[in-house]
């Protein structure tokens, strides 16, 4: 075949491949953790979102799948990767909270397997069911539209933005057409699963980064899949639970796990960087605490413990900028404004709004 010739097939394949709005497919990156279980990674939302982590655990009767992308089109992705594993179909699924990134893609599942058992904790349900959606409009009808806009202006002017906003763009659109699919099989504090030869623990331990947080537990393959409970390379605390929190993680820790799978990012290997992120939430409680005795404001309080704080900070983020501004906004000032809550007054399970920057 000439070249030129198959150069034009080529792309007419591509083009042929584009979604309906245009998109070229995702290709989900792999990573075997322990013999039949893969972590795959997907793309960020052009410069508008992150993926969550997506795990599949295969046996010779099924597969479960933790988490389940932030869109159809990236879950579609993952599941074609699972299809070219095995031939079995997938039984279970486990949604480890409510955050859009982990859960939005189910819809993909359940259409491909109507009898698909979708798995969350009871409480994770219920914010699913309302309060999580209403979390996400303000960005879907406002945020993000105008986002767009001023990114539609600066396209016009170089066009090189333009792959960029077709992204976000599209990412709206899954965002916005998404059928939300709600777990259909609820626990309190475990759930076991016998799964052909694969024995899987399904595990709640209070209240941490959410109300109901699930996590998975191999205890055959010492493997643990843990969703945003922890972040590598830095934990989200938005709206979480900081004295609770820290006793689940103490509970994770002290689980017998070569592999420790994080709701974004790299699989940890070793227990360094949950303990790292420990001693941070420790600092936190301890000086947050007698900042408030001070008189201090969370943002008073923040300045005032952040140069403690640079050793660890360093262990985390290996001094790069961007991971230092994500130290100090998502996990420093939005733990310290929970912690302010919760000497406040009990916490509830209603989802905080973002602290003001
Ligand atoms: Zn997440």
């Amino acid at each position: 075949m000439r070249p030129l010739r198959a150069a034009a097939i080529a792309s007419m394949l591509w083009l042929l491949s584009l979604t309906s709005a245009g998109q070229p497919p995702i290709v989900p990156s792999r990573t075997e953790l322990t013999p039949g279980v893969f972590l795959f990674t997907t793309p960020g939302y052009g410069d508008v979102g992150l993926d969550g982590n997506s795990i599949a655990v295969l046996s010779r009767d099924g597969v479960l799948v933790f988490d389940t992308n932030g869109t159809p089109r990236a879950s579609a992705a993952v599941l074609a990767e699972i299809r070219k594993l095995t031939p079995q179909p997938v039984r279970w699924i486990v949604n480890s909270h409510w955050h859009w990134d982990h859960w939005y893609g189910t819809e993909t599942y359940q259409q491909a397997f109507p009898d698909v058992r979708i798995v969350s904790h009871e409480k994770n349900r219920q914010l699913m069911m309302g309060p999580a959606l209403e979390f996400n409009r303000p960005g879907l009808e406002k945020g993000l539209p105008g986002y767009l806009e001023t990114l539609e202006k600066r396209a016009a002017a170089d066009a090189s933005l333009k792959p960029l906003l077709a992204e976000d763009r599209f990412f709206l659109e899954q965002k916005t057409r998404v059928r939300h699919t709600f777990p259909n099989v609820t626990f309190s504090d475990r759930l076991t699963i016998e799964m052909g030869e694969r024995h899987i623990e399904v595990l709640n331990y209070g209240r941490g980064v959410t109300p109901g947080d699930a996590i998975v537990y191999l205890p055959a393959e010492k493997l643990l899949l843990v969703g945003d409970l922890i972040v590598n390379p830095i934990t989200f605390a938005l709206s979480g639970f900081p004295t609770e929190w820290l006793r689940v993680l103490e509970r994770i820790d002290a689980l017998d796990t070569t592999t420790i799978v994080t709701g974004h990012g790299a699989p940890l290997r070793d227990k360094a960087l949950l303990r790292t992120t420990m001693e941070v939430f420790r600092v936190l409680l301890r000086e947050g605490k007698a900042a408030k005795e001070r008189g201090l404001t969370p943002d008073q309080a923040k300045d005032a413990i952040m140069p403690g704080l640079r050793d660890l900070m360093l262990q985390l983020t290996g001094d790069d900028e961007a991971k230092n501004g994500a130290f100090r906004t998502q996990l420093v000032d939005w733990y310290l404004h929970r912690v302010y809550d919760e000497l406040n007054g009990p916490l509830t399970d209603a989802i905080a709004a973002i602290p003001p920057a």
